[in-house]
């Protein structure tokens, strides 16, 4: 059996729901668009998992945050999809795919056709037995990437109010749950590697800020070691966590955010990977010669002009992006000239909330006031501005680092920038 469609996208997350809008949006006819996606459930907005999905008090449910609400946009529901003609394939994987054939296998044994696919299979988290670690299949173990993990995380959370959990990893979704965690009247304790947290972004200084504020809502942090083993109980549910330093944390829960792997293995072979992802151009079409293949969001390594650099970016600011460019470059390929995109990552943890634009690298900038919670960097390399961080800014400040960012302007004195501080910014 099979079904032939123009488009199809292979992945149904963030990307797909926005490549979806765009496709609507630029007018597509019923029955040409197709996602198949193994999640039992339309696109939705994946970073409310670790935020209001696991708040105590009214937590966000679906399908509040289907896509593309995160940009004011409608809310794409099962209805929305149908309403317009879009083939929404759900619960199902996508097994094989032959690219010369422009087909892919389900597993529900179907055979899939198209003109133009558009990758959109995101990441899977990373597990711990990949480092040597047992125990992931524990009850009390939670990892946290798609609803059904999230919907373990608040069963795991309610079963042990007042106790203790261990969040292993020091990253995005490890500082998320911890905030979620402690909100949930659980105490934390945070193990990574690393010096401090969000070591692959953050400073030294903007660490030790956000550090001391988990510190001062009770999470304890225990650095420069990881874990080694479980031990458990006799129901074989974790009961502590051994480190690699010869400690031991008690845990009536462990979450576990110790990083991403793009799910490329379907087409692994049979087009040309980089930095772990799908190798794309400019246009975002993966290597395979006939144009026909695209790749978006986290599963994509693509060029990023502004830093003559191609890089694969784990955000949801990329995916929303890249899959509307996609979309655009497919269906007005004359008008649409090469994907250009500034890099921004953003959290909400607490009160707080900040936003990074462009790029690490070069020397750093710190500026504000970090006692009283607003403050920022900026970071310049070979005399150009190439990143700023902002924590507590406004909608307009924000809106000036990143207009800042893109435009890399010189900068000549170094001293005069951290006087200028965020005024900086608002000026450019
Ligand atoms: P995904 O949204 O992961 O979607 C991929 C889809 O493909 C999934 O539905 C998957 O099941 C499906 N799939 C994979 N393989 C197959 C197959 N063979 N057959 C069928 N379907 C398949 N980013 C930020 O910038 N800020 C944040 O605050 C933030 N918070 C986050 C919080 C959490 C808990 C998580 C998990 C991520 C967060 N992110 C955040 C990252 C952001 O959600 C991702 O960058 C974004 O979801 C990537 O979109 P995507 O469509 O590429 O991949």
């Amino acid at each position: 059996m099979g079904r032939a469609f123009v488009y199809v996208i292979v992945g149904g997350g963030v990307a797909a729901g926005y490549a979806a809008l765009e496709f609507t949006k630029r007018g597509i006819s019923s029955g040409e668009l197709c996602i198949i996606s193994d999640e039992p459930v339309a696109p939705y907005e994946r970073p409310a998992l670790s935020k209001g999905y696991l708040l105590p008090e009214a937590p966000a449910r679906l399908p509040s945050f289907h896509t593309c609400v995160g940009e004011n946009e409608e809310r794409q529901t099962p209805k929305w999809y149908k309403e317009r003609g879009i083939e929404l394939v759900l619960g199902t994987r996508v097994k094989s795919a032959d690219l010369k054939r422009n087909t892919l296998l389900t597993s529900t044994g179907e055979t899939i056709s198209y003109k133009f696919l558009i990758i959109a299979t995101g990441a899977r988290a990373l597990k711990l037995e990949e480092f040597g670690v047992k125990g992931s299949d524990a009850e009390n173990v939670c990892y946290l990437r798609d609803l059904a993990d999230a919907n373990r995380v608040v069963d795991v959370m309610q079963s042990c109010t007042g106790g203790n959990a261990v969040v292993i990893g020091g990253g995005y979704i490890g500082m998320e749950c911890a905030a979620s965690l402690v909100i949930n009247k659980i105490n934390v304790t945070m193990v990574f590697p690393e010096a401090h947290c969000m070591a692959r972004l953050f400073t030294p200084e903007i660490a030790s800020f956000y550090e001391g504020y988990y510190e001062s809502k009770g999470v304890k942090f225990v650095k420069g070691t990881v874990l080694s083993s479980f031990e458990f109980d006799s129901n074989g549910k974790v009961a502590a966590v051994i480190l690699r330093d010869g400690n031991r944390l008690p845990a009536d829960m462990v979450v576990v955010g110790i990083g991403i792997r793009p799910n490329t293995t379907l087409f692994e072979g049979q087009l040309a990977l980089e930095k772990g992802g799908i190798k794309v151009n400019g246009r975002l079409q993966a290597s395979n010669s006939n144009g026909s293949v695209y790749a978006v969001g986290d599963v994509a390594t693509f060029p990023v002009k502004l830093f003559g650099e191609t890089r694969r970016l784990e955000h949801v600011d990329s995916a929303r992006k890249s899959a509307r460019y996609a979309v655009a470059a497919i269906m007005d390929p004359e008008n649409t000239g090469e994907f250009d995109y500034l890099p921004f990552f953003y959290s909400r943890v607490f009160a707080l909330s900040w936003q990074f634009y462009g790029d690490i690298g070069g020397e750093v900038i710190h500026f504000g006031d970090f006692s009283g919670g607003k403050f920022g960097a900026y970071w310049v390399s070979n005399g150009h501005l190439v990143g700023s961080f902002l924590e507590g800014g406004t909608k307009e400040e924000y809106k000036a680092i990143s207009k800042a960012t893109r435009l890399k302007p010189a900068i000549d004195d170094l001293a005069m920038l951290e006087t200028q501080g965020l005024g900086f910014a608002l000026a450019v």
